[in-house]
């Protein structure tokens, strides 16, 4: 681990190799592995994500929107691009691009066909969503024939892959409904199969899915929480290394007399002499609120300190005492001593929440140790 003198959040490549090597293990040689690195690379660093898989062999990535895509492409990144959740304004941006948009509706299926056309192109990769069961995109099995009549009409496009997603890939309660949802999809994508006469890529299982449901990893498996070192489960997580450290610095320490308070509202009132700690790191970091009020703490060396009062935008104060540490002092709020998802938790949150919610403020550091 390196050293500090500001608020970083270090990302670890090693980490991302090892969990990398474990999802591989859990599926066949011949399944294909597709790195999610939407939202930053679930609040990482998409691009050095994205080099680093390319050179462990993943060939695929998706993102969610368009603009994500670009930010790919700008760095370089030269594999097939899928953009989950694209938008008929960005059509021509993702046909610049190379990027590959997941259709998954009507309006969306006509619009890209008519930009596709407009641009003079020939079977340009598109992905057909269907919708199993969450109910958030896709073609239901009734809409179906519109679709094939569409593609029957232009050859601007070609169907690249099928997909769908997991509603509860990670909830054992819910194993019926996804083996229901795994049924409806075998059934839709051959019938898709039938009117093309051809077969594109079916995928379906998230890092969950991967681990659940092996027989729903299909041509693909698209894996994005369980890159970044999580896998939803506490017993799943401890083959995983979350990627990520989040580690600030002591600005300054005070000395609180009894009946002294710390922060806005005086939300924190000492009862005995208490030693203080303000760090730069605040809500608008993604350290939120909830977390302030005793509810998480921090480490320093180990030690556990409690945040204390309300977290402000920039900054939030710890309880220190008995704490051997100086002001310029390493401390980690997650990652290290603290897991994110035990951290994640006493904020009533999940770990894709912490992560992605890390703010574009704190600055990146690359590490590969
Ligand atoms: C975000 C996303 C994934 C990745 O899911 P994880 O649980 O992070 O592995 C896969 N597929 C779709 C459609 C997604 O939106």
């Amino acid at each position: 681990m390196s050293t500090v003198h500001e608020t970083t959040l270090e990302i670890n490549l090693k980490s991302l190799e090892h969990n990398y090597n474990y999802l591989k293990s859990k599926i066949a040689k011949d399944v294909k592995l597709m790195g999610v690195v939407k939202a930053f690379g679930y609040g990482s660093e998409s691009a050095e994500i994205a080099k680093k898989l390319s050179a462990l062999g993943v060939g695929y990535f998706a993102v969610a929107y368009t603009q994500e895509g670009i930010a790919l492409r700008d760095a370089g990144i030269t594999e097939p691009i899928l953009v989950l959740h694209p938008q008929s304004a960005n059509f021509e941006e993702i046909i610049e691009r190379c990027l590959e948009p997941s259709i998954y509706s009507e309006f969306v299926l006509n619009a890209f066909i008519k930009t596709a056309e407009k641009l003079g192109q020939k079977e340009y990769p598109i992905h057909l969503k269907l919708n199993t069961g969450l109910n958030r995109l896709g073609f239901i099995a009734p809409e179906l024939n519109k679709v094939f009549e569409y593609l029957k009409k232009s050859d601007a496009v070609k169907v690249k892959s099928i997909f769908s997603h997991l509603a509860a890939s990670e909830d054992w309660k819910e194993r019926e409904f996804t083996l229901q949802q795994l049924g409806k999809f075998r059934k839709m994508a051959f019938s898709i199969f039938q009117n093309l006469q051809y077969k594109p890529l079916l995928h379906i299982a998230n890092t969950s899915g991967i681990i659940n449901y092996p027989e729903a990893a299909f041509d693909m498996v698209r894996s994005g929480i369980g890159l970044y070192g999580f896998g939803n489960d506490e017993k799943i997580d401890e083959n995983l290394k979350p990627i990520g450290t989040l580690k600030t610095i002591i600005s300054q320490i005070h000395e609180l007399a009894p009946g002294e308070s710390v922060g806005y509202n005086r939300a924190f009132t000492a009862s005995e002499k208490t030693m203080t700690a303000t760090l730069p790191i605040g809500h608008a970091d993604g350290v939120n609120r909830q977390y302030g009020n005793g509810r998480a703490g921090v480490f320093i060396k180990d030690q556990y300190a409690p945040i204390i009062g309300n977290v402000c935008m920039d900054m939030l104060m710890i309880d220190i005492t008995g704490i051997d540490c100086k002001e310029g002092d390493e401390v980690i709020l997650f990652g290290g001593p603290q897991h994110p998802t035990v951290f994640a938790a006493k904020g009533n949150t999940i770990s894709y929440e912490l992560i992605t919610g890390i703010s574009q403020r704190v600055k990146r550091v690359i590490v590969e140790e």
